[in-house]
């Protein structure tokens, strides 16, 4: 197998370049925050969410990832009938994790690209690993692992096409973990960015956090990023310069800059969260009934008159 070969610009598709011109910019052009962003984000947090905190059990905190909140801003019935429910990986949930692994292995790969030996060593990789998903490849059926390789390599070969040869200079980061810990670790904020890119330099925003989708544009994606922007203004003290979600099928990007009102509308929808979860759990509020598109593949449906009417509505 041969050595990759260096990439010049005028060696890349339309789509590469397309990514080029999204996420590119010049040093200039970069956004400078303020020195006590970071400190007044938490602190808005921080008082916010205290009164919420004191329902909680003693010596008991409050996780939050992006699939929560998510989950609790949609129908809060679907929330709690799937919170009692233990998890299980299925091919679609498990594609992302092969995919972000091949990924992260193209970046310090030293040999041309095969898309297909790549998404092998992923897979090889989490077959061998003692964690959940390790096990579940371990006992999946021939055909659920062949689906895997299939949809992961479709996946993982649109990305090679779109996307320019990721350069160390960009500081590029694959399954990148945010963590941020609020009113002394009672309140825990944490995610898993699929891809970032660049670094801050002093109180200039320069990281740009990315999102690899297969499916097509949703509401809730954009939410998500907001929400790794606030984790990440939290642990760093600046926030990300832009927000970026990209669509593999269509090689669409759904880019957003960051600014102070996007995190304060954030830390609103955070608190937001906080208390619908408080009043569910803590207070024993009767769950409500939010119909929408998940309605589609929600496991209550057969004996849900408001899922069902949404369903007949938008046909
Ligand atoms: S069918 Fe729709 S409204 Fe009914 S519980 Fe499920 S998600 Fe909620």
């Amino acid at each position: 197998m041969s050595e990759p070969k260096e990439t010049n610009i005028q060696d890349l598709n339309p789509a590469q370049r397309a990514v080029l011109d999204q996420l590119g910019s010049s040093r200039d052009d970069r956004p400078v925050f303020a020195e006590d962003i970071g400190n007044h984000i938490r602190r808005a947090l921080e008082t916010a969410a205290e009164p919420y905190l004191s329902d909680l059990p003693p010596n008991q905190d409050l996780f939050l990832s992006k699939h929560e909140l998510g989950q609790i801003h949609g129908c809060q019935t679907k929330y709690m009938a799937e919170r009692d429910e233990e998890f299980e990986w299925a091919v679609n949930i498990a594609r992302g994790s092969i995919v972000h692994k091949a990924v992260e292995l193209s970046m310090n790969w030293r040999k041309e690209i095969d898309p297909s030996v790549l998404v092998d060593e992923s897979l090889a990789r989490y077959e061998q690993d003692s964690g959940s998903l390790g096990y579940w490849l371990q006992g999946c059926s021939e055909v659920e692992r062949a689906e895997l390789r299939s949809e992961s390599l479709d996946a993982f070969t649109k990305f090679l096409e779109c996307w320019p040869p990721l350069k160390p200079a960009w500081r590029p980061v694959s399954e990148s973990r945010l963590r941020a810990e609020l009113c002394n670790g009672k309140l825990v904020l944490s995610g898993r960015a699929d891809l970032t890119l660049g670094t801050p330099d002093g109180f200039r925003a320069g990281k740009v956090i990315i999102d690899l989708k297969t499916g097509n544009f949703a509401p809730l994606h954009v939410e998500d990023l907001r929400f790794y922007a606030l984790i990440e203004t939290l642990r760093m003290g600046v926030p990300p310069r832009l927000l970026a979600t990209y669509y593999l099928d269509s090689a669409q990007f759904s880019p957003e800059e960051v600014t102070e009102e996007l995190l304060m509308s954030t830390v609103a929808r955070v608190i937001d969260g906080i208390e619908k979860y408080s009043a569910l759990i803590y207070k024993n509020q009767v769950p409500k009934e939010i119909s929408g598109p998940q309605c589609r593949w929600c496991g209550l449906l057969e004996s849900c008159s408001t899922g069902a009417l949404y369903l007949e509505e938008s046909l």
